[in-house]
Parts: structure tokens; C-alpha cells; sequence
């Protein structure tokens, strides 16, 4: 039996954290802002957006919200971006992705200013990220990290398996697990026998984008693994890249979906923001 690490219960606790650090901000005069970008009425972006908004507001963050409509031209939304840049009184900028197609988002996220980035998905900060120099992490894998060293697992010396190598989840967690001194390997769709690499896993965390692909035969007995995907079944539950049922009897620790990852990718996007205080002086 696994122990199931609460993602919930944590990201609570750090959001706790973070709106008593924002009061004592308010008490100094520093009010922070994050401007929301949604462009198009994809349901999932806004459901998302829904949830950051209402986070800040109990965290004590100002959110300004554009909800601008599908047909926003890749220019108008520059022109927003710079606009915001040039606003003092922003803190954060987040655009949410996906954008519709006529938008390159490379583009967009290279027009957001670095200090201004907090979903850290800008190239300078990605830079900074790998040299080891201050910056905006992507939320998603920080809070992977944050998820561990709150659970006690030691990353040092362990042997971290990540399953993925997108620019927002993969990479950036291969990075961040070297931080920690972890021996890491990074494997991909053209990874050759993949079970044989997870199985050497001490942690494996698993963003493929697969439902329930990785099963008890991926795991090492008492492995931590951690499911970042997310998926709607037909049945309307959610579950992860994880097969949950399959592989909770095998590892010795476990994020569940819902409730795993997901609250810290928000609870790391607020951390961002008032951590923007600090980066944009
Ligand atoms: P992505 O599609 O950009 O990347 C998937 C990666 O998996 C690719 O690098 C690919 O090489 C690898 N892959 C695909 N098939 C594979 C296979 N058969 N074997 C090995 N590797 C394979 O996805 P992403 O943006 O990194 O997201 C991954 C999952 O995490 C998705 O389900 C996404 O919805 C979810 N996600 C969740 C959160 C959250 O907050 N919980 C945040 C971001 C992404």
C-alpha cells in the first residue's frame, strides 16, 4: 500500500503560506497584480482560468482579467502584452495556452518580459533555470518539487526517472531534479525498452499525456511516482498517465488525479507571483 501524497492538502498549506506574506505586503503599501490573458472559448482554458483568478482572490492578489475573443489578432494581442510590460503596476502577465492557431505562441511567450513571465515559460528564464540563476520556474514541475520535499522524499543520489520532455513538464523537472542532486535520466516516445528505465526509477515522474499508460510493471517496488497527466474518461472522472489502481500497490508513495499535481501547479503559478516582488527589483 501506497502512501498517497495529498496534493490538495499541501498546496493548501502553501497558499496559506503565501496570503499571510501578501498581507504583510499590503500592510508595506506593495499590492501585487496578475493580468489573466484568455484569448478564444476553449472550455478546459476557461475552467483553468476560473481557477487561477479565484486563487489570487484568496490570496489577496489582484487579478485583472482579458477575455478577449477568438478572432483577437496576433498583433492587438501584443499590443496588449506591451501595454501590461510597460504597467508598473502589474506584476504578472499569463497568457493562456493553448492559443488559437492564427497566434504563434513562441511569439507571444517571447513578447512577455522575463520579470513579468510567471508561468517561466520565457527563454530567458528557461536559460536561467539551467545555469542555476535566478528566475521564474515553470509551475507545473516546481511544484513537483515542492510536493517532495514536503512528503520527505530525498531527491539526492536518488535515481530520478522523468517520462516526457515537453518544454513546460519534462525538461524543466530533469532540471530542476538535477538541482537537487538527483541522478536523472529523461526519456521520450523513442525511448527504447522503457519499462527497463522506469524500473530503475527511485522516483519517476510521469507526463507523457497517456491515460493510464504506465502500469505496475513500469514501477520498482516503493518507488514515489508522480502522475501529472490529467484526462477526462468517458464515464466524465478524471484520471492521470497513471494506471492508479495498477500501480498503488507496487510504489511506496503516490500522487492521486485529481488532487495530486494539478492544486500545485496553481499553488506555484500564486508563489510566482509574490515571488515577483523580490525578482522585478
Ligand atoms: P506533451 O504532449 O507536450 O509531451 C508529452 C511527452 O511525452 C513528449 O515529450 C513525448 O516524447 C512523450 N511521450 C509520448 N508518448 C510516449 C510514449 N509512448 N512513451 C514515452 N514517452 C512518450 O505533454 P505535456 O504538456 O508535458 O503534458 C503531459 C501531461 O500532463 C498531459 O496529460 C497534460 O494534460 C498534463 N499536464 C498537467 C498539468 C497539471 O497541472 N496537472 C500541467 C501540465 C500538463
Amino acid at each position: 500500500m501506497a502512501t498517497i501524497i495529498d496534493g490538495k492538502k499541501i498546496s493548501q498549506t502553501i497558499k496559506d503560506e503565501l496570503k499571510e506574506k501578501v498581507a504583510e505586503y499590503k500592510q508595506n503599501g506593495v499590492e501585487i497584480a496578475l493580468a489573466v490573458i484568455l484569448v478564444g472559448n476553449d472550455p478546459a482554458s476557461s475552467v483553468y482560468v476560473g481557477n487561477k483568478k479565484k486563487a489570487c482572490e484568496y490570496i489577496g492578489i489582484r487579478s485583472l482579467s482579458y477575455e478577449l475573443p477568438e478572432e483577437t489578432s496576433e498583433e492587438e494581442l501584443l499590443t496588449l502584452i506591451d501595454t501590461l510590460n510597460k504597467d508598473d503596476s502589474v506584476n504578472g502577465i499569463l497568457v493562456q495556452l493553448p492559443l488559437p492557431k492564427h497566434i504563434e505562441e513562441k511569439k507571444v511567450i517571447r513578447a512577455i518580459s522575463p520579470k513579468k513571465d510567471v508561468d517561466g515559460f520565457h527563454p530567458e528564464n528557461v536559460g536561467a533555470l539551467l545555469i542555476g540563476e535566478p528566475g521564474y520556474v515553470s509551475c507545473t514541475p516546481a511544484g513537483i518539487i515542492e510536493l517532495l520535499r514536503r512528503s520527505n522524499v530525498e531527491i539526492e543520489g536518488k535515481e530520478c526517472v522523468v517520462i516526457g520532455r515537453s518544454n513546460i513538464v519534462g525538461k524543466p523537472m530533469g532540471v530542476l531534479l538535477l538541482r537537487e542532486n538527483g541522478t536523472v535520466t529523461v526519456t521520450h516516445s523513442r525511448t527504447k525498452d522503457l519499462k527497463e528505465v522506469c524500473k530503475r526509477a527511485d522516483i519517476l515522474v510521469v507526463a507523457i499525456g497517456k491515460p493510464m499508460m504506465i502500469t505496475a510493471d513500469y514501477v520498482k517496488e516503493g518507488a514515489v511516482v508522480i502522475d501529472v497527466g490529467i484526462h477526462r474518461k468517458e464515464d466524465g472522472k478524471l484520471c492521470g498517465d497513471v494506471d492508479f489502481s495498477s500501480v498503488e500497490p507496487v510504489a511506496g508513495a503516490i500522487t492521486p488525479v485529481p488532487g495530486g499535481v494539478g492544486p500545485m501547479t496553481i499553488a506555484m503559478l500564486m508563489k510566482n507571483c509574490v515571488d515577483s516582488i523580490s525578482l522585478l527589483s
